[in-house]
C-alpha cells in the first residue's frame, strides 16, 4: 500500500501513520520528494491485508491511501507519482536533469594504468570512476582482478582525483573490503538474480548499480532491485547492458528502448552501458550518443591508456587519449534530453 500524506503534514503525523505500519507488522519506506511526501507499507502477502484494515485514510495528515499494483513496489513509478530519483554520490547527482558519465578501465592491472586513466576521465568531465578488481569472466583461466590489491589502487585514484568509485561485488565475502573503498557497489549482470547478494546489499544502504542480466526481462530487473529496495537501500540505478538476442552480428543487443520503458515503469535512474553490449571500440561513441539523446541519466563505459595492452576488454576501451573528444559529444547529446553533464550541472541563480 502506498500513503501519501498531506502537503502540510507535520513529522509527527508522519511519524505516527509509520509506527502504526510497523505494530501491524509491515516496513514502513519513506520516500521523500520535493512535494510529495509518501509511505509506501510493505510487507507480505498477509501483512499488506492487515495494513489495508489498518484504517490509515482517516489518520491526521493522510490524504489518501491506495495500492501499488505492479509486483515491483517500492521500484514502481507509482511509488513517486512520476517523480524521478535522484541519487548523489559523493557530490555527484544521478537522476533528474543530471547525466553522469561514469568511465575508467574494465579491471584495475596497475598503479599507472588506474592513475594514469583516473585523470585523464576526471579531466575530461566523468563524475565517476569504474574499475574492477572482482572480475566475473567467461573463462576460469581467464585473469579474475587483482583483488585487494586492486581496491588500493582504486582508493588511490579516489583520494588523488576525489572521483567517488564503481566497483563490482561477485561473492559476499568480500563485501566488507569492497565496502572500504566503493562509493556505488556494481551488481553485474550474471548476479542481477543473486537474491542474497542484492539483499546483503540492500541491508548495508551502499549505492547499487544493478546491471541486467544477459537474458532478463524489465520485469525481472526491476524484482531484482525490488530486493534491495525492500531492505531500506534507496540508492539503486539500474543498467541497460545488452541482452542476448537471436542476432549474431555483434556481441549483445544494447536495448535502447528499456530506456523510456524503465523510465516510465520506475522512478529509479537508468544507466546504459554501451561497452559491454558492443565489444567493440568503433560502436561506443555513436551508442553513447543513442543513450544519452534517448534520456539516459548515465553511461558506464570502459576506457584505457593503452588499450592493445589491456588486460581484459581492450578491444571495446576507448582510449584515454581520445576521451575528452567523447565526453563533449555525449555532452551536446545529453543536452538533447535537457541533462547537463553532472558535476557541470549550471549554478543556481
Ligand atoms: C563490467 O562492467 O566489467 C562487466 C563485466 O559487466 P557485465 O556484468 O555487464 O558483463
Ligand atoms: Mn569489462
Amino acid at each position: 500500500m502506498m500513503i501519501v500524506m498531506r502537503e502540510t503534514a507535520t513529522e509527527e503525523e508522519v511519524d505516527a501513520v509509520i509506527a502504526k505500519i510497523e505494530r501491524a507488522g509491515a516496513r514502513a519506506h519513506r520516500i521523500k520528494g520535493a512535494r510529495l511526501n509518501v509511505i509506501g507499507a510493505i510487507g507480505d502477502v498477509e501483512q499488506d491485508v492487515s495494513v489495508e484494515s489498518l484504517g490509515l485514510e482517516g489518520q491526521p495528515g493522510v490524504d489518501r491511501v491506495m495500492p501499488i499494483l505492479k509486483p515491483y513496489k517500492l521500484a514502481s513509478s507509482e511509488m513517486t507519482h512520476g517523480h524521478p530519483t535522484v541519487l548523489e554520490i559523493g557530490g555527484r547527482k544521478v537522476g533528474g536533469e543530471s547525466f553522469a558519465l561514469i568511465a575508467g578501465p574494465c579491471t584495475v592491472e596497475s598503479r599507472g594504468q588506474t592513475l594514469d586513466t583516473a585523470r585523464a576521465v576526471k579531466e575530461a568531465g566523468a563524475a565517476l570512476f569504474r574499475g574492477g578488481a572482482y572480475k566475473p569472466r567467461t573463462s576460469p583461466y581467464a585473469f579474475q582482478g587483482l583483488g585487494r590489491d586492486g581496491l588500493r589502487l582504486l582508493a588511490e585514484a579516489k583520494a588523488e582525483t576525489g572521483m567517488p568509485i564503481v566497483t563490482e561485488l561477485m561473492d559476499m565475502r568480500d563485501i566488507d573490503a569492497v565496502l572500504e573503498v566503493a562509493d556505488v557497489v556494481q551488481i553485474g549482470a550474471r548476479n542481477m538474480q543473486n537474491y542474497p547478494l542484492l539483499a546483503e546489499i540492500g541491508r548495508c544502504g551502499i549505492p547499487a548499480l544493478l546491471k541486467r542480466g544477459l537474458s532478463s526481462t524489465l520485469d525481472e530487473l526491476l524484482m531484482a532491485a525490488e530486493y534491495i529496495l525492500k531492505e531500506g537501500n534507496p540508492n539503486v540505478m539500474l543498467c541497460e547492458r545488452g541482452i542476448r538476442t537471436f542476432e549474431t552480428a555483434y556481441r549483445f543487443t544494447l536495448d535502447l528502448m528499456a530506456v523510456p520503458v524503465l523510465k516510465e515503469l520506475s522512478h529509479l535512474p537508468v544507466i546504459v552501458d554501451p561497452s559491454h553490449a558492443a565489444g567493440r571500440r568503433d560502436l561506443v561513441g555513436p551508442l553513447s550518443l543513442a543513450a544519452a539523446a534517448v534520456g539516459a541519466d548515465g553511461i558506464i563505459v570502459e576506457v584505457h591508456p593503452n588499450p592493445e595492452e589491456a588486460v581484459c576488454d581492450g578491444p571495446q576501451a576507448l582510449r584515454a587519449g581520445e576521451f575528452a573528444a567523447f565526453s563533449a559529444a555525449v555532452e551536446q547529446a545529453a543536452a538533447l534530453a535537457g541533462k547537463a553533464l553532472s558535476g557541470r550541472e549550471p549554478a543556481l541563480v
